[in-house]
C-alpha cells in the first residue's frame, strides 16, 4: 500500500462517520422544548411516543401542526421536569455530541506513533543511501543513470581503432534492428570491454550510445553491492525494466568486477548479497531477447577475477579489447585534447607522444590539462610546448621539489650517478637517446632522473637489449664506484629494477643457457602492474632450481655490472666532463650531452663486453 492510498482510506472513514452523523440528525424532523412535549402530551396530540437514552420521539396526530409527523425532544431527568414544570416556561436539555472529542482520543496517538515511526525509517534509509526511503527499497531510481543523449561521439575516443570498428556494428544495430533480423543473426547479448584502467572503456561505452542516438543506462557494479540480502537484486531487475520500455537502448555496467566476481564455495564473512545480484544479473542475461534492441555493456579491467558463468557463449559473450595506446594513438588522443586549449605554434603532438610512451588516455587527457595549468600560472596567452614538457616531468617523476636541498656532497654524488646512467645509455649500440639528466629532486625517493626517449613502441625485445637496459640501469652504480669508491643508497631503485628484469629473462623468457627454456613463474597479471612488487616471486622451481635460478640471475647482473663499469671507466675524462657541467646547470638536455660526448668510446668499437663465462655449478 503506498501513501496515497492510505490518506484516501483515512479521509474516507472520516467522511463516512460525518455524513453519519447529519444523516442521524436530519432524522429529527422537529425540535421542540421538552416543556413543550409535555405540554403536546397533556393536550393528546400525540400518538406514540418512543423513548431512547437521550432523547424521546414522539409521533403526532394526523393533521395537526400541517404536515409535520413526529417531534422529538431531548430527555430530561423526569425528578427534574416535575419541578421544573411548575415554572410554566419551556425548558430542554442540552447533550454535547462525544463524537469527535471520541474520534480524536484514538486516532491523534495513533497518527503520532505513524510519525515517529516514519520518521524513524526514513532516517535510517537515508543513511544507508538508499535514496528513496524505507517505502522503496530496491527501486534503483536513484541510481540509474539515464541519458537520454551522450553527446559522445567515436570522434571523441581516439587510438583505440580496432575496437572502434568491433563497436561499430552495435551502432548499427541499434540504428537498424530489423536489418540484423534478416538472416537470422542475432546481436551478442553482452559486450564487454577489458583493458587497463584510464584507457577510454567508459568513455567508449558512451560514445556507442551516442553514435546509435540511443538512451544509455549506466550503473556500475559496486552499486548493485548493498547492505540488504536481495536488493541489488531488485535493482538489476529493475534495470532491465526500465531499458526494455526505453529500447532500443544500452545498459552499461562499469566496473563489472565488483559484481562478477568468481563466486567461491566457502566465503569468509559471506557474500550473499553479491551473489544473489550475480545470479539475477544471469538470470536476466539469458532471459532478455536482444532483438527488441537493448544491448549490453560492460567494462572492466580484471576480467581474470569475472565469474566463467559470466563469459560463456550466450551472456558476455564478446570480449572487445581496449588497451593502452601506441604512439599514433597518443598523437591522435593528444589532438582529441589538445582541440579544447589555446596552443602555441611550437606545439608538437608528435614530440609529445614520443615522450609519453605507455601513457594511458587519461594520462594525457591529465597531460594537457596540466600543460595549460602550467601555461596558466605563468601568465601565457597561450600553452607552449615547455609547458608540455614540464608537464611530463611533473607526471614522471612528481612534483618539483625546490625546496629540498642537497648537501654539496650529495649532490656530487648524484650527479655522477645520473652521468654514469646517460653515459652507458650513450655508449651501447641501440639504447633509447637521453632527452634530459637533472639532479632537481623530485617527489618522493627520486634525488635526480636520468629521462630516455624511446625512438618507437616496443613489443619485443633481445636478450642483448635486455642485458643493455640492466647495464645502463646499473650504470649509476658503476659511475659512483669508479669516482668515489662506496656504495649509496641511491642505487637501490635501480638495482630493484635491473634484477626484476634479470629474474625475469632467467624465469620468464627463458634466456638463460643454464635453465633453459623453462618457465618458473607463474604468468602475471596482463592489464595490472603487479601489486606485490619486486621481491620474492611466485616460483615455482625445485629448491635445486631455486638455487640455480638465484645463481643465473646474480650471473646476469654482475655481467652487466662488469659491462657499465667497463664504460664509465674507459670514458672517465667525458664523465667528469658532464659531472662538472651537471652541477653547474643542474640539468643537461640532448643536444649538450651530444655535444659532451663526441668522443665517447662506444662499446664495440673502443670497449669490448667482457667475457662472460659460463660458471660451473
Ligand atoms: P576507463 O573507463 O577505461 O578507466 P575512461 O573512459 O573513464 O577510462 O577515461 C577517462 C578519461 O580519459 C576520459 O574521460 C577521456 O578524457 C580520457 N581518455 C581515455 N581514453 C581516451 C581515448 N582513447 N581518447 C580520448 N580520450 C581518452
Ligand atoms: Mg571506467
Ligand atoms: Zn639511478
Amino acid at each position: 500500500m503506498n501513501k496515497q492510498n492510505l490518506y484516501f482510506a483515512i479521509f474516507a472513514i472520516f467522511g463516512i462517520l460525518i455524513v453519519h452523523e447529519f444523516w442521524q440528525q436530519s432524522q429529527t424532523v422537529e425540535a421542540v422544548p421538552y416543556s413543550r412535549l409535555e405540554t403536546m402530551l397533556k393536550e393528546g396530540q400525540i400518538t406514540e411516543l418512543k423513548i431512547y437514552d437521550n432523547y424521546i420521539t414522539g409521533t403526532l396526530k394526523d393533521g395537526v401542526d400541517g404536515t409535520k409527523q413526529v417531534v422529538v425532544a431531548n430527555r430530561v431527568d423526569p425528578r427534574l421536569a416535575e419541578q421544573l414544570g411548575r415554572y410554566n416556561i419551556p425548558f430542554t436539555q442540552v447533550y454535547e455530541s462525544k463524537f469527535f472529542s471520541t474520534l480524536l482520543s484514538w486516532v491523534v496517538p495513533a497518527l503520532i506513533f505513524f510519525g515517529i515511526w516514519m520518521l524513524i525509517f526514513r532516517k535510517f534509509a537515508g543513511k544507508q543511501g538508499m535514496g528513496g526511503g524505507f517505502m522503496n527499497i530496491g527501486k534503483s531510481k536513484a541510481k540509474v543513470y539515464v541519458e537520454q543523449q551522450t553527446g559522445v561521439s567515436f570522434e571523441d575516443v581516439a587510438g583505440v581503432d580496432e575496437s572502434k570498428e568491433e563497436l561499430q556494428e552495435i551502432v548499427d544495430f541499434l540504428k537498424a534492428p530489423e536489418e540484423y533480423g534478416k538472416l537470422g543473426a542475432r546481436m551478442p547479448k553482452g559486450i564487454l570491454l577489458v583493458g587497463p584502467p584510464g584507457t577510454g572503456k567508459t568513455l567508449l561505452a558512451r560514445a556507442v550510445a551516442g553514435e546509435a542516438e540511443v538512451p544509455f543506462f549506466s550503473i556500475s557494479g559496486s552499486e548493485f553491492v548493498e547492505m540488504f540480502v536481495g536488493v541489488g537484486a531488485a535493482r538489476v531487475r529493475d534495470l532491465f525494466e526500465q531499458a526494455r520500455k526505453s529500447a532500443p537502448a544500452i545498459i552499461f555496467i562499469d566496473e563489472l568486477d565488483a559484481l562478477g566476481r568468481a563466486r567461491t564455495a566457502a566465503g569468509f564473512g559471506g557474500n550473499d548479497e553479491r551473489e544473489q545480484t550475480l545470479n539475477q544479473l544471469l538470470v536476466e542475461l539469458d532471459g532478455f531477447d536482444p532483438t527488441v534492441g537493448v544491448v549490453l555493456l560492460a567494462a572492466t579491467n580484471r576480467p581474470e577475477v569475472l565469474d566463467p558463468a559470466l563469459l560463456r557463449a550466450g551472456r558476455f559473450d564478446r570480449q572487445v579489447l581496449v588497451d593502452r595506446p601506441d604512439k599514433t594513438g597518443r598523437i591522435a588522443i593528444l589532438q582529441v585534447h589538445m582541440k579544447k586549449v589555446l596552443l602555441d605554434d611550437d606545439v608538437n603532438a608528435e614530440q609529445v607522444a614520443d615522450l609519453t610512451t605507455g601513457f594511458s588516455g587519461a594520462d594525457l587527457a591529465n597531460l594537457v590539462n596540466e600543460a595549460a595549468l602550467l601555461a596558466t600560472r605563468r601568465k601565457a596567452d597561450k600553452v607552449a610546448m615547455e609547458d608540455f614538457t614540464q608537464a611530463i616531468e611533473r607526471i614522471v617523476a612528481g612534483l618539483e621539489k625546490k625546496n629540498r636541498l642537497l648537501n654539496p656532497k650529495e649532490r656530487r654524488i648524484v650527479a655522477y650517478h645520473e652521468v654514469g646512467h646517460a653515459l652507458t645509455a650513450l655508449a651501447l649500440p641501440g639504447s633509447d637517446p637521453v632527452y634530459k639528466i637533472s639532479i632537481i629532486p623530485r617527489g618522493i625517493g627520486a634525488l635526480g632522473y636520468t629521462m630516455q626517449r624511446p625512438t618507437e613502441d616496443r613489443f619485443l625485445m633481445t636478450k642483448e637489449e635486455l642485458e643493455y637496459k640492466i647495464a645502463v640501469l646499473l650504470g649509476g652504480r658503476a659511475a659512483e664506484k669508479l669516482i668515489f669508491n662506496h656504495l649509496s643508497t641511491g642505487a637501490a631503485d635501480d638495482i630493484a629494477r635491473a634484477t626484476d628484469i634479470a629474474r625475469n629473462m632467467v624465469t620468464r623468457y627463458g634466456m638463460d643457457d643454464d635453465i633453459g627454456f623453462v618457465v618458473y613463474e607463474e604468468r602475471q597479471h596482463p592489464f595490472l602492474p603487479q601489486q606485490q612488487g619486486p621481491g620474492p616471486h611466485g616460483c615455482n622451481a625445485s629448491d635445486n632450481t631455486a638455487r640455480r635460478i638465484d645463481a643465473s640471475v646474480r650471473r646476469i647482473i654482475d655481467d652487466s655490472f662488469a659491462l657499465s663499469y667497463r664504460i664509465v671507466e674507459r670514458n672517465r675524462g667525458q664523465l667528469e666532463r658532464c659531472a662538472q657541467l651537471l652541477l653547474e646547470k643542474e640539468t643537461l638536455l640532448e643536444g649538450e650531452l651530444v655535444e659532451l660526448t663526441r668522443d665517447l668510446h662506444r662499446v664495440g668499437d673502443d670497449v669490448q663486453r667482457p667475457e662472460t663465462e659460463l660458471s660451473p655449478t
